[in-house]
């Protein structure tokens, strides 16, 4: 049988941590058995095992994840914009079709989230500040114009803003114009999915350190890790982006991409008086993902940078690989904030997974005897999976949810070349919208 081996991001997380961690058990030792094991603790994962055992309160559900804290994988590691429209809405009628069954979706990730922070006070500095959609390059308004069309006619408010408007709310004049929309919550993600861990219901057992390294399937599936082994009727696979690694067979329609991102420290009375002096914190998402970058002014004064995007088939990334994105970070802060004179320093640099699929459909329902998933996140998935893991729980029990069929509605991933030619269609769909994007950042 072949063992996986785990990819490690060779860097840390840098938003501030809990204060207090969750309290959850020791690495898997010896054999257990489980009616459900649930493999990978981020938004999915922790989302399907809550929603089932409160379905279920009899069913004994077990959670493995291979990360040793809970804010050590991709749901910890994210910029912590919570969204509630999806950032591409097209402007076909079979896209704004979709658009709106998204909003539904997206927004009711967000309301269960926020069901559990209050439910369980959970300290993740929420807050619903929405985002800003800038575009960098004059003479490149098609795109924006093409998002402010979209959202008119899926009735969704927003406020259009030029680069004088925008040096006031964001103290840069870096931006062209920009389009502000309400919906969008802002996190600390680290402290968001720590408390989420922390909260789950008394007959689902959370194991860290705990790397699912091979599954047999049959009756029942064998799941083994590094000391000890479970015995599961049914599994759910929440590995998103790593989930080929495990099942390669099954997933042949997503591919693992890495992001980083950049936290500064936070800016110094005399750092601040260089910005309005009214400015709170605010995020801002590019009008290209792949080339543009994710901008935050957090409660703290501190900006967080995400940028750059690399194929990371394995999930892996090296310290070089990080040394460079924040390099990346630097230059573009300096561009962006030239009034700061580059004397903010970047605290810390970190990378993270994500999966990608062709068509932006996910990967969500049975895969295999006896084993569900709900993956493909397509890089923004803290409300995507929350609430794709939920509605994963209800389809499998089989109960009604008035959400199921908008879930059903939204498609499924479609299939990708085999590797080693997706390996080169990946590279080469970076290229390209590098390119498209090579005016934005
Ligand atoms: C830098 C960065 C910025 C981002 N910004 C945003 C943002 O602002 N907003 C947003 O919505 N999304 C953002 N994302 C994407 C978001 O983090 C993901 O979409 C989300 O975490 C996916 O949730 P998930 O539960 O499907 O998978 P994950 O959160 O990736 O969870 C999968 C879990 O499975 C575990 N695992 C994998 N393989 C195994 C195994 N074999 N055995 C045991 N455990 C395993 C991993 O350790 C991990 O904890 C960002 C991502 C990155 C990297």
């Amino acid at each position: 049988m072949k063992y996986v081996s785990l990819p490690h991001n060779q860097n840390t997380v840098g938003w501030p941590l809990p204060t207090k961690p969750p309290s959850t058990s020791s690495p898997l030792t010896g054999q257990i058995r489980a009616d459900w094991a649930v493999i990978g603790a981020g938004y999915a994962g922790l989302a399907f095992a809550r929603a089932l055992a409160m379905l279920k309160p009899d069913l004994h559900i077990v959670v493995l994840d291979g990360a040793s804290t809970a804010w050590d994988g991709s749901a910890g590691r994210n910029s912590g914009f919570i969204i509630g429209l999806p950032h591409n809405i097209g402007s076909s009628m079979a896209e704004l079709k979709k658009a709106q069954t998204w909003r539904n979706l997206l927004q009711a990730g967000i309301d269960s989230l926020w069901e559990q922070v209050e439910a369980n006070a959970i300290s993740c500095d929420w807050e619903s500040a929405g985002k800003y959609h800038c575009q960098v390059a004059e003479g490149n308004d098609a795109v924006l114009k093409t998002y402010r069309e979209s959202l008119e006619r899926i009735e969704e408010p927003y406020e259009e803003l030029d680069c004088e408007a925008l040096t006031q709310r964001l103290g840069s004049g870096f931006w062209h114009k920009g389009i502000f929309t309400p919906g969008t919550i802002l996190v600390n993600p680290a402290r968001l999915i720590s408390g989420l861990a922390g909260a789950l219901p008394k007959n689902v057992t959370l194991y860290y350190d705990t790397p699912a390294l091979a599954m047999r399937t049959g009756k029942e599936t064998q799941i083994f890790t590094p000391q000890g082994e479970v015995l599961a009727q049914q599994v759910m696979l929440a590995t998103n982006a790593l989930s080929p690694e495990l099942m390669p067979g099954l997933f042949r329609r997503q591919a693992s991409m890495a992001t980083f991102a950049s936290l500064t420290q936070p800016l110094t009375v005399q750092q601040m008086v260089k910005l309005p002096r009214e400015m709170r914190s605010w995020g801002r998402t590019p009008v290209n993902a792949i080339a543009g970058a994710t901008l935050r002014f957090t409660s703290d004064r501190r900006f967080l940078i995400r940028q750059h995007v690399i194929p990371a088939l394995r999930g892996a990334v090296s310290s070089e690989q990080t040394r460079h994105a924040a390099r990346l970070h630097r230059k573009l802060f300096s561009r962006m904030y030239p009034q700061l004179g580059g004397d903010v320093t970047l605290a810390k640099t970190w990378s993270g997974t994500i999966s990608v699929t062709r068509n932006g459909a996910p990967l969500w329902g049975k895969v295999g005897r006896n084993i569900y998933t709900a993956a493909g996140c397509n890089g923004a998935g803290i409300s995507r999976q929350t609430i794709a893991g939920e509605l994963l729980a209800h389809y499998v029990m089989k109960q009604d949810h008035p959400l199921v069929g908008d879930m059903l509605a939204v498609g499924r991933a479609n299939v990708l070349p085999p590797s080693p030619l997706l390996n080169a269609a990946v590279s080469v769909s970076l290229m390209k919208e590098r390119w498209v994007g090579r005016k934005e950042a």
